[in-house]
């Protein structure tokens, strides 16, 4: 049986005979075993201040060198404020509450991480800061820090498609 997978065999009873519908529901027709893919839950903050909003550049794969929020996948047993609060610590060094943070939508997105291919669902979260000075915690994750007005946005420079979409349907 010819598979498009990321597994090549069941990893419970090595058996190739399985399917794995948009590598979603893995299900091995030898041994009935099933691994779900799910989504995974991400955060990402849209840090205003004045008519500015702050992208990152990132400096690894997936998209590196694209244009990108603050954030990351959130934790086990971690709530999307804190995730979004622990992001923005660990890579700006911004330290806040989570009740600094307003919540704007959500948005799924594609994430191929060493060539497995990750569904995940953004939480967007707006924080408007009261100062623009701002550097980068994490430079193994961040190139470079743009403050950007509506007009200087340019979509086609963001990486990831769930935040070209809420920065086209929220501030553009
Ligand atoms: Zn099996």
């Amino acid at each position: 049986m010819k598979h498009n997978s990321i597994f090549n065999f069941c990893p419970n009873c090595k058996s190739v005979d399985f399917s794995f519908d948009n590598n979603f529901k893995f299900y091995c027709h030898s041994c009935n075993f099933v691994l779900y893919h799910n989504i995974a839950a991400a955060v990402a903050v849209i840090i205003k201040h004045e008519d500015k909003i702050l992208f990152t550049v990132r400096n690894i794969d997936p998209d590196k060198g694209k244009w990108d929020l603050p954030g990351g996948f959130i934790d086990p047993d971690e709530n999307a404020e804190q995730a979004a609060c622990r992001e923005l610590k660990e890579e700006l060094g911004i330290n806040l509450l989570p009740s600094d943070l307003k919540y704007i939508a959500t948005s799924p997105n594609n994430y191929l991480y060493k060539n497995v291919p990750y569904k995940t669902l953004d939480v967007f979260f707006e924080y408007e800061i009261s100062s623009n000075e701002i550097n980068i915690a994490a430079e193994d994750e961040i190139k470079d820090l743009l403050w950007l007005t509506k007009k200087q946005i340019q979509l086609n420079k963001i990486g990831f498609v769930s935040i070209q979409k809420i920065i086209q349907n929220y501030y553009l």
